[in-house]
């Protein structure tokens, strides 16, 4: 059999390690765990696309390819997918970072017109332009950090115009760069000043202009509502997520981060793709999420950055069945970029085994923004986004925490982070 002509082979790997299950489902339970693991390893690229996965002797048989890149040594992984950014706003809260290691609260902070508020403002501030810049030196530090695509949320505009002028800066930057980006609309992130005595107002303004506004311009795909006591009350993200699915917006919510609320009942309750933060969910709550699917997206780094020593209680989770995603929780209070660092958190606080943390890193994650038929795993038939780490196999993953480990992103079929 003559071989069959590729564009690339990423060939002698010490080791593959991809989570499996094409675009089925989420994985839960026990198959978080089980990786396809191959030594010797080597993967084919054609079109963009994964044509190959095996032993270096059999995918080289198969195929020859016009750019070859040896791996040995090194472990190929699927490029990361982060499913929980809030990528895009101006400004910075490195003062409030002190105030916070002197005691006060993230709602303290909140209601003397700090955290979000501040964001608010200097987001609102911004031009489209800036904003764009912003999002796009950000994707620069995820690229290099193996992040190959992310979820990126409004939510620092908070009024018609300023939310879709965010929500453009992400389309625009989604565009240009390599690192592609799914945007979601959470106009219900706080209740705006101007709305602090009236918020049910501001409720209307998000369901009968922002929301319908936003889908017509075809501006984002899910609807995210910060549901918390001091945000948005259970009735109310109801609502909002009732009518962003009526416009074609898939529900997402920020559920039970601080207090015990009802979150995770309402995202089982309104089909949600993902429930995220989820500190306090009740076990009630997380049944009710097992049983209809919906995928708890945990963001370690959120709790680290809280300092409340409180995390999600992920081992429960998963013994009920809850699909677990990690995300970054990248925002202007947890400002990270670094899905590895994401890793070697839940590893420690979660205690998710690698293995667990890179399937929800990436399969699971893509699940989590609906994009799993093309990417997540090293599959046939998937896109072609690869990581290759500078370790001999994957449970170093968490175990080296601090450092980048990336030494090569192949970002559709392109080699394009190379670190010599
Ligand atoms: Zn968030």
């Amino acid at each position: 059999m003559p071989k069959k002509q590729v564009d690339l082979i990423i060939r002698n790997a010490s080791e593959l390690a991809t989570p499996y299950g094409s675009n089925q489902k989420p994985l839960v339970g026990k198959q978080m765990q089980t990786l396809k693991i191959i030594k010797n390893a080597a993967l084919a690229v054609k079109d963009c696309m994964i044509v190959g996965v095996g032993k270096t002797s059999s995918v080289t048989s198969a195929f020859k390819a016009t750019e070859t890149i040896e791996a040995e040594g090194k472990t190929v992984i699927p490029g990361f997918v982060d499913p929980h950014t809030h990528l895009v706003f101006a400004g910075s809260r490195e003062k409030e970072f002190e105030t916070r290691l002197k005691g006060s609260s993230y709602m303290d902070i909140q209601r003397e017109g700090g955290g979000i508020l501040k964001t608010v403002r200097e987001t609102r501030r911004a031009t489209e332009d800036e904003l764009t810049h912003n999002c796009r030196r950000t994707l620069d530090i995820m690229l290099k950090h193996g992040t190959t695509t992310v979820e990126a949320k409004s939510g620092y505009g908070l009024t018609t115009k300023d939310e879709a002028k965010c929500l453009r800066a992400i389309k625009h930057v989604s565009r240009a760069h390599i690192v592609k980006v799914v945007p979601t609309f959470l106009g219900a992130h706080a209740i705006p000043p101007e709305f602090e005595n009236n918020p049910e107002d501001y409720v209307d303004l998000i369901v009968e202009e922002m929301i319908p506004s936003i889908a017509d311009a075809n501006l984002a795909e899910f609807c995210d509502v910060f549901c918390e006591e001091g945000a948005f009350t259970v009735e109310q993200a109801r609502r909002i997520l009732q009518v962003g699915h009526k416009h074609g917006l898939t529900p997402k919510v920020h559920a039970d981060e601080l207090t015990p609320y009802g979150g995770a009942e309402l995202a089982a309750e309104t089909c949600a793709i993902s429930a995220e933060h989820l500190l306090h969910a009740s076990e009630a709550g997380l049944e009710m999420m097992s049983k209809r699917g919906v995928i708890a997206v945990l963001l370690p780094a959120a709790s680290f950055t809280l300092m409340t020593q409180r995390y999600a209680d992920a081992r429960r989770m998963i013994e009920l069945g809850v699909p677990i995603a990690l995300g970054t929780d990248f925002n202007p209070s947890c400002w990270t970029e670094s899905q590895q660092l994401t890793i070697a958190m839940a590893c420690r606080q979660l205690q998710l085994t690698p293995a667990e943390a890179l399937t929800a890193s990436t399969l699971n994650a893509a699940h989590a923004i609906n994009r799993a038929a093309e990417i997540g795993s090293l599959e046939e038939g998937k896109r072609a986004d690869v990581l290759i780490l500078d370790v001999p196999n994957h449970r170093f993953l968490g175990y080296r925490f601090g450092t980048n480990l990336v030494s090569k992103v192949v970002k559709d079929g392109k080699l394009v982070v190379n670190v010599e």
